[in-house]
C-alpha cells in the first residue's frame, strides 16, 4: 500500500534544489565560515547567498537576517533576547496568545525568573486572538507582544495587522512567529520587529531556522561563544542546512505553484469528506492556511484514529509535531473552549508538494474507511 504523508505542517519533503545545494557541504567542503582562508570564504559565501535570498523574500536588509538552528531557537532568541536586553527598563509584562507554539509559551518560567509577568491573550472558538482582550492587556508597561501569523494546529490566520498596530500605539516590541506562514503570505507586509522562520517547513532541511531582527532592535544573545551571526548567535553554523534553506526559498519564489498548489490538495481532501461526520473546527476555508485541514470526528479520540490511519498508510497528526504522541488534550483546542475530551479529538491533515489531488482524495476515502471500521467494531461490542 502506498503511504500518504499528510503532515506537512510538522515537516516537509526536501525539494531537489535544496538537496543539490547541500550536497557539496556534506560531501566535499569542510571550511568553517569564520575561517579567513579560501575554504572558509567559500563557506561564508554560501551562507551569504542564502541570507540574500531570505532577505529578498522578506523585503528586508541583508544584515537583518540571522541564521539559527531551528524556528524554536529563533523564537527563544526573539523573546528571551528581548527580555535580557531590557532588564533595566520599566516594562515588565510580556503578552502572548494562548495558542502560540510551545517554543513561545515555554519561555514563561524563564521570563518569570527574570522578573517579567507573562499575560496570555485569550482566543475565540476558532483560535483567533480576542482584540478587545488584547486592548485591555496592552499598556505602557508591556515590553513585547508575541503573536504567531498562523496557528500550526488549527491553521487559523491571526489578525496581526490590527493587533500589531494596537501594540505599536503603546511602543511595544513585536515578535511574529511566521514558521507556518512563510512563503504562503508576503511577509514584507508584516509590521513586526522580530520574525522567526524554519527551513524544514518550506521543503528545506531540518537544522536551520532564521530570525529577522529589524535594524535598531536590540537583543541580548542567549547563546554565547564566538562572534558568529553578528555576535547574536554563537556556534559554528550548519552551512549545508543554511545553503539548503536558501535554495528551497529560491525554488519556491521561482515557482509559486509549489506553495499555491496546497489549496487544491486540501480542498480535494475536504470535498471528499463532504456528507461524513467530520466536524471542521473552522468552516471558512479562507480563515486558515491553504494547506491545512483540522477536524474532529466527535466521540473518536485522535490517538485511536491516528494509530488506525498509520496502519492504513496515512501519516497525519493531532497538532503540533512537538506534542504528537502525548495524551494531553491540545492546549490550542482547550484555549478555544473545547472540553478536555473534545480537545483530544483534533486531527490535523496538512498538504503540500509533491502530493496530487487524486492522492488527497484517496486519503480522505481511507480516513472514512478507518472511521467506519472503528464504528463497526464498537457497534459489535455493544
Ligand atoms: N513555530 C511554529 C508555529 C511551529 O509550527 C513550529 C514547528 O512545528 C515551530 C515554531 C518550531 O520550529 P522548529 O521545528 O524549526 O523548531
Amino acid at each position: 500500500m502506498n503511504r500518504i504523508y499528510l503532515d506537512h505542517a510538522a515537516s516537509t519533503p526536501m525539494l531537489p534544489a535544496a538537496i543539490d545545494a547541500m550536497r557539496p557541504w556534506v560531501e566535499l567542503e569542510c571550511g568553517n565560515p569564520s575561517s579567513l582562508h579560501e575554504n572558509g570564504r567559500r563557506a561564508k559565501a554560501a551562507m551569504d547567498e542564502a541570507r540574500e535570498v531570505l532577505a529578498d523574500s522578506l523585503g528586508c536588509l541583508f544584515a537583518e537576517v540571522l541564521f539559527t538552528s531551528s524556528g524554536t531557537e529563533a523564537a527563544n532568541l526573539a523573546i528571551l533576547g528581548s527580555a535580557l536586553a531590557n532588564l533595566e527598563g520599566g516594562r515588565r509584562r510580556i503578552l502572548m496568545s494562548a495558542v502560540e507554539h510551545h517554543c513561545v509559551l515555554h519561555t514563561e518560567p524563564i521570563l518569570r525568573k527574570l522578573g517579567f509577568k507573562v499575560d496570555l491573550i485569550p482566543v475565540d472558538r476558532e483560535g483567533a486572538v480576542d482584540l478587545n482582550a488584547l486592548d485591555d492587556l496592552l499598556g505602557d508597561d508591556v515590553l513585547l507582544l508575541s503573536l504567531m501569523h498562523a496557528n500550526n494546529e488549527m491553521g487559523v490566520w491571526q489578525p496581526i495587522s490590527e493587533a500589531f498596530s494596537m501594540a505599536r500605539g503603546h511602543g511595544v516590541l513585536i515578535h511574529c512567529d511566521s514558521v507556518q506562514s512563510y512563503l504562503s503570505k508576503d511577509l514584507s507586509e508584516v509590521e513586526a520587529d522580530l520574525i522567526t522562520l524554519s527551513a524544514h517547513k518550506v521543503n528545506g532541511p531540518k537544522g536551520a531556522g532564521a530570525i529577522h531582527i529589524r535594524a535598531g532592535i536590540k537583543l541580548q544573545p542567549i547563546q554565547v561563544g564566538g562572534g558568529q551571526e553578528r555576535e547574536m548567535r554563537a556556534g559554528t553554523e550548519d552551512v549545508a542546512a543554511i545553503a539548503g534553506f536558501g535554495a528551497a526559498v529560491r525554488a519556491h519564489r521561482k515557482d509559486p505553484s509549489l506553495m499555491g498548489g496546497k489549496r487544491a490538495l486540501r480542498d480535494a481532501f475536504l470535498d471528499a469528506l463532504n456528507g461524513s461526520d467530520a466536524a471542521l473546527t473552522i468552516a471558512d476555508r479562507h480563515r486558515i492556511l491553504e494547506g491545512h485541514a483540522h477536524l474532529r470526528f466527535p466521540g473518536f479520540d485522535a490517538e485511536t484514529l491516528l494509530i488506525a490511519l498509520d496502519q492504513a498508510g496515512i501519516s497525519a497528526s493531532s497538532g503540533s509535531a512537538c506534542s504528537s504522541g502525548s495524551l494531553e488534550p491540545s492546549h490550542v483546542l482547550s484555549a478555544c473552549g473545547y472540553s478536555p475530551a473534545e480537545a483530544k479529538e483534533g486531527l490535523r491533515f496538512t498538504f503540500g508538494w509533491p502530493l496530487t489531488p487524486e492522492v488527497a482524495k484517496e486519503a480522505a476515502h481511507r480516513l472514512l474507511d478507518v472511521v467506519a471500521r472503528i464504528e463497526a467494531t464498537r457497534a459489535s461490542r455493544r
